[in-house]
């Protein structure tokens, strides 16, 4: 339930929505939206659909009530029709906030800058301005990584999106249009408005399409005589998100998918009206979020829905690229298709990258039309973000989640589920190849984004993945900066041990393949179920993988009992080691093995008395490079256990002894697998760890070993909050400087002082609040220092 509980906290504040709305008051639609996802009545989809053809209705001049029956997606197959988008960027006067170090990357750093720079273009814009040539590959038609290059491949060719970029500042201070009752919608048609008139924009050309009851139809510089698409891009409204002024929507959010407009106003005789497109907020972004925040919002226009994978996510750090689910939406793409029931026992099939080709195999797994997707993610493509990878994804951007990271190939299952019928508010996950099984919440902790104070979870590695790398985590420090004291190994990279993610999903972006997760069956962890829980029998394996083109080869096996006699037993998942405590008094313990059993039926039960787990042990010793660590085989245990103390390693926690630690440093790993009947062996499971030491020792030479960086921004808050009856507030300085730090109550009354004007030096500060003598309520902390003023709140319950 704390899982559950965390998740729900998180993505209260975090969606990054997305409204449809257009003829009646967005905000109303999205509250809507917004309870309906957490009764878990989930039919946001429908919802979304509904609203948007509503709006298409309206729209239709000729005959409001017929029947809509076209796509809702543009589609541009043909050479000289292509979707071409306004995109004006606006910047407030009294913006004047510099982006800072967690936003080092960020592409629209300084309020200086008219408008963002695309780092990976020359003349840094985000879209291409000219329609390709379809005789061009659609791989590159179009510049890389801009929005035009993003849409051609995500649609394999059939979606030309082009435009064009202005810059206005507007004329009024966010002071003073937020003291005035304006909102987005107001400033939106203001800034459009004043783009006009400083840029003498011809609104015809952005005029193309029309709707009508068979889709969307091209009809250049007439049809409708409505704007295709406005994007709006504020690089920062000032105020907003603390009092939620600019959207108005009860908590920050990055973009809306409107331009909130209630009366249509026309230019060169072209309406545009709040559904003509998109607001976006840049927030300081880097390449990568900034562009997928436009690229949600813009694709809010086809699908009023999140999904749980895939651009439309509706959360940071969503997927950059197209689901299958999303792909298969808007008919970019069609998959090769099983239905149900089956009628083969088995079938092979290869399966080519998935973004280039849009290689997708779908199979029903029953007859409500759940299905699974399978793609096979060779990040050809640049926006293949399906896996973040091991941490050098994270480097090349910054701190974001890097859309063109290389890292993360492998098979991906999808598991398309009938919201309706699981009565459950996802319409699409990501089955796992090693998955959540991995990590868990150690604690939660603040997360930074400028204008966004919340925790998320701080996991903890339980186990390795194979090749030794955490994956998806970012680098602590560029985040947060009370990660020195979450380790308890000296010996680790702490990036390693420890990862923060708003993925609370979990280790959700794993692929599978060879060698490390081969089957997907009904017995392996995760199984083959639907999202009911009923079992599909079906088993998914990896039989090959073309190592120059990355072309996996897949057996599915629709028969349950060939797939068993045919196959080892799934990888074991979920191995632990705990500490078996045998000294009370020095803490002196034996690693304790558990992990999920497996139950192929030609493995655990009766009559398989000579299937069994392997047990594998290495020991490092003393801070050694784990690379090429050997595993010895040290046990062999029954196929019906799921735990193993292993008494030949004794281990002490730090403190005690009258010898330093260093050098008495231990690290046990240990990895398993599972043999069956036959003699099969699964391949092994991940690797699993526990620190000790070799005997009890002092662990007062163990202060500092690894915790000597100095912070790179400025921080402050207090854990645990709400706190009874203790709370520490900890602050980290970048550069030295005086520091006032006071406790005040409800009233403003001075309670506690902790620093007055004290001269500091860089570095992390930790100061106890005890709150046992005080009433209950609402207390704030307030650092001032030379550079820095913040104030906060916390809580005291009791
Ligand atoms: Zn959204």
């Amino acid at each position: 339930m704390k899982n559950r509980y965390f998740y729900l906290t998180a993505l209260m504040i975090l969606v990054a929505i997305s409204a449809f709305a257009v003829n009646s008051n967005s905000q109303t639609i999205y509250n809507n939206t917004y309870k309906n996802k957490f009764n878990g009545n989930y039919g946001c989809y429908n919802a979304g659909i509904e609203s948007k053809l509503a709006e298409f209705r309206s729209k239709r001049t000729s005959n409001p009530n017929a029947e809509f029956t076209g796509g809702l997606v543009h589609k541009t197959p043909v050479e000289g029709q292509f979707l071409r988008l306004l995109i004006i960027y606006i910047r407030f006067p009294d913006d004047v906030e510099i982006g800072g170090d967690m936003n080092g990357f960020a592409v629209w750093k300084d309020p200086a800058m008219p408008m963002p720079v695309n780092p990976h273009t020359k003349d840094g814009k985000f879209i291409d301005t000219a329609e390709g040539s379809a005789l061009v590959d659609f791989t590159q038609r179009y510049r890389q990584y801009t929005i035009s290059d993003y849409f051609s491949e995500m649609s394999l060719g059939t979606f030309d999106v082009i435009g064009d970029e202005y810059a206005v500042t507007l004329p009024q201070t966010s002071t003073f249009y937020r003291e005035s009752g304006f909102n987005y919608a107001q400033i939106n048609e203001e800034a459009i408005r004043l783009a006009d008139q400083q840029y003498n924009i011809d609104f015809t050309r952005y005029n193309n399409w029309s709707i009508t009851p068979d889709g969307w139809e091209w009809t250049p510089a007439s049809g409708d005589m409505f704007v295709d698409m406005v994007v709006t891009v504020y690089r920062k409204a000032p105020g907003y998100p603390e009092d939620d002024w600019f959207f108005g929507i009860g908590f920050p959010i990055s973009g809306l998918a409107d331009l909130g407009i209630g009366s249509p106003f026309h230019l060169d005789s072209t309406g545009i009206y709040g559904g003509s497109g998109v607001t976006c907020m840049s927030i300081l972004q880097n390449y990568s979020k900034m562009t997928q925040i436009m690229l949600h919002e813009i694709t809010h226009r086809y699908t009023g829905d999140h999904y749980e994978i895939g651009l439309m996510t509706g959360v940071e750090h969503s997927c950059f690229n197209y689901s299958p689910y999303e792909r298969s939406l808007f008919e970019y793409i069609t998959p090769t298709e099983i239905s149900f029931p089956y009628t083969e026992q088995s079938a092979e099939f290869t399966l080519r990258d998935y973004v280039f080709t849009g290689d997708l195999l779908s199979i029903e797994i029953n007859s409500s039309g759940e299905k699974y997707y399978i793609a096979n993610h060779q990040k050809k493509s640049a926006y293949d973000g399906i896996s973040r990878g091991g941490k050098i994804c994270w480097d090349i951007n910054g701190v974001q989640q890097d859309p063109y990271c290389d890292e993360g190939k492998g098979l991906y299952i999808y598991q398309q589920m009938i919201p309706a019928r699981c009565n459950n508010f996802k319409n699409i996950s990501l089955v796992q190849a090693d998955g959540k099984y991995d990590w868990y919440i150690e604690r939660m902790v603040p997360y930074f984004i400028p204008g966004f104070n919340f925790e998320i979870p701080l996991y903890e590695r339980l186990t390795g993945n194979p090749s030794g790398k955490s994956e998806f985590h970012q680098p602590l420090d560029l985040v947060l900066t009370n990660m020195q004291e979450v380790n308890d190994d000296p010996c680790s990279d702490k990036d390693e041990d420890y990862f923060v993610t708003i993925d609370w999903l979990g280790d959700s972006k794993d692929g599978f393949n060879m060698g490390y997760d081969e089957i997907f069956s009904p017995y392996s962890n995760p199984p083959t179920i639907t999202c009911s829980g009923a079992e599909t029998g079906l088993t998914i394996q990896l039989l090959s993988q073309d190592i120059i083109t990355g072309d996996i080869t897949i057996k599915v096996f629709y028969d349950d009992a060939l797939a068993v006699s045919e196959l080892p037993p799934a990888k074991p998942k979920n191995l632990k080691v705990t500490k078996d405590i045998f000294e009370p008094l020095s803490g002196g313990f034996h690693p304790a093995l558990s992990w999920d059993k497996n139950s192929e039926p030609d493995f655990a039960g009766p009559g398989n008395e000579n299937a069994h787990y392997n047990i594998y042990r290495s020991v490092i010793r003393a801070c050694q490079p784990d690379t090429g660590v050997e595993f010895e085989l040290i046990a062999a245990v029954s196929s019906d256990s799921g735990s193993y103390i292993d008494t030949d390693v004794t281990l002490y926690p730090e403190g005690g002894g009258s010898v330093l630690c260093t050098d008495l440093f231990r690290s046990a790993m240990y990895k398993i697998e599972a043999v069956d009947v036959t003699g099969l062996a699964s391949v092994h499971s991940d690797r699993s760890l526990i620190n000790g030491y070799a005997t009890e020792c002092d662990d007062s030479a163990l202060t500092g070993i690894t915790h000597n960086q100095l912070p790179v921004n400025f921080s402050i808050f207090n854990y645990p909050n709400p706190f009874n009856p203790a709370t520490k507030i900890k602050f980290s300085l970048p550069v030295a400087q005086y520091v006032n730090l006071k406790i005040y109550n409800i009233t403003g009354q001075e309670i506690f002082s902790a620093f007055s004007n004290e001269y500091k030096p860089a570095g992390y500060y930790s100061i106890d609040f005890d709150g046992s003598n005080l009433p209950s309520g609402v207390y704030f902390y307030v650092i001032r220092t030379d550079k820095y003023f913040e104030s906060k709140k916390m809580v005291l319950i009791k």
